[in-house]
């Protein structure tokens, strides 16, 4: 899976965005750097979370057929989805500082995050977020754990569960903490940039995904994985010469 990017200095000097791309791996820190073909050198900050970036990797793992990493992929998107909601909710009445420190007590133990994130949400919105069923727990644990194989199928399976578990939270977000949750997407990006040894100004750059925070369309939060499948294949088969 690559990023695209496209050079945002020679948009300023066409007037118009340049139909010419740099495929890019996706790196954690979430800053690129690199030169064009006419010489600019840009740094480009993508906008993405985590767990939206992951959860394309995931997609892309199926379409490559790679299943047991496609599972693994969706699994580590949904937790840094319960992350990125244990971050945002705190935002509404704890400093940075507090919450940093609270997050190191957890960052390396999942169950407590999860733990964290599940009474944490019940305190906020008096309700049980929605968390994967015991059977896709069993399938996740069994192909990490146990080194299971899983079909296409149950790999599909899972990621549509997660899709819907993080849809549904993440619109409960949007409605409640935009604000907050805005805050946190720009401590991200101010984060990524801080990593990059540059004095360049960057330009941020947002890549449409199934889990988006910003997509528009009406109806982007009732796609099914493989209708999105569909879409990606669509679009690796159009730039396929770069990729
Ligand atoms: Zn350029």
């Amino acid at each position: 899976m690559k990023l695209l990017l496209s050079c945002m200095d020679c948009f300023k000097e066409q007037g118009y965005p340049s139909n010419s791309f740099v495929a890019v791996d996706f790196i954690e820190q979430g800053a690129y750097s690199l030169t064009c073909s006419k010489g600019h050198e840009i740094i480009t900050l993508l906008q993405q979370m985590k767990f939206e970036v992951l959860y394309e990797i995931g997609a892309h793992a199926i379409l490559d057929g790679y299943y047991r990493e496609a599972i693994s992929s969706f699994a580590a998107s949904l937790e840094r989805f319960y992350e990125f909601s244990i971050k945002v909710i705190l935002k509404k009445s704890c400093n940075d500082q507090v919450i940093e420190q609270a997050w190191k007590k957890i960052a390396s133990q999942y169950e407590r995050q999860m733990g964290a994130f599940v009474f944490l949400w019940v305190n906020q919105f008096q309700d049980l977020p929605t968390v994967l069923s015991d059977k896709m727990v069993q399938l996740r644990n069994s192909v990490i754990h146990k080194g299971v194989i899983p079909t296409r199928e149950e790999s599909v399976r899972y990621g549509d569960e997660v899709l819907r578990i993080i849809n549904a939270l993440k619109k409960e977000l949007k409605d409640q903490y935009s604000t907050e949750l805005e805050n946190v997407v720009f401590q991200h990006l101010l984060r990524s940039h801080q990593r990059v040894n540059s004095n360049s100004s960057p330009s941020t750059m947002c890549i449409s995904t199934i889990v988006s925070l910003t997509n528009g369309e009406v109806d982007h939060d009732q796609k099914t994985l493989e209708e999105h499948l569909k879409s990606l294949s669509q679009q690796r088969e159009k730039y396929k010469s770069i990729l």
